[in-house]
């Protein structure tokens, strides 16, 4: 991370956990309609996608979380992707999205620095049952995968990203419904 890029995801931090529906209603104001809309359909479309996987129970998901409540490590995740999306360093599916055409993009912990559109998520899949998908995002402990030590995958929406991980029993900080 060079120190100008950590600047920015820090300062990104401090402002997402200050922020307010009022000061989001000002930003938002503030971009023309067309994009607006665009990037009010896509959000839409990924909170759909998430709470269809959620039904299934494939995925927990923690969208309704204040992003203070959030632990440091995944904010600091999900800025780090979106910073370099807006940069213009991320590597990106061949659909080359970017954030001037608003769409659902996706991201995962495991795959830093790449973002991809909603036609191309097998991109960001690891082999199931292979170590890294076995590996805690938070704090590198390899799960046994099965009943007593499993590993909880989950996303968190932001904006039009939805940004994966997956973490293990002493790391999980949100309730699950079962
Ligand atoms: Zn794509
Ligand atoms: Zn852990």
């Amino acid at each position: 991370m060079t120190t100008d890029h950590g600047r920015a995801v820090l300062a990104l931090d401090d402002i997402l956990c200050d922020l307010t529906p009022e000061t989001l209603t000002a930003v938002g104001d503030r971009f023309p309609a067309w994009y607006r809309d665009q990037a009010q359909a896509a959000a839409t479309q990924i909170r759909t996608g998430l709470q269809n996987a959620a039904a299934r129970g494939r995925v927990d998901h923690a969208e309704d979380m204040p992003a203070r409540e959030h632990p440091g490590w995944i904010r600091l995740s999900v800025l780090d992707t979106l910073v370099r999306w807006f940069a213009g360093t991320a590597d990106t599916c061949l659909h080359n999205p970017h954030p001037s055409r608003p769409q659902p993009v996706a991201s995962a912990a495991w795959k830093p620095g790449l973002i991809v559109c909603g036609h191309c998520t097998r991109l960001l899949g690891i082999g199931t049952d292979s170590e890294a998908d076995r590996t805690c995002d938070a704090c590198g402990h390899i799960v046994a995968g099965d009943d007593t030590d499993p590993i909880y995958p989950f996303t968190v929406a932001c904006g039009v990203l939805i940004h994966a991980a997956g973490v293990c029993a002493n790391c999980r900080y949100w309730q699950t419904a079962a």
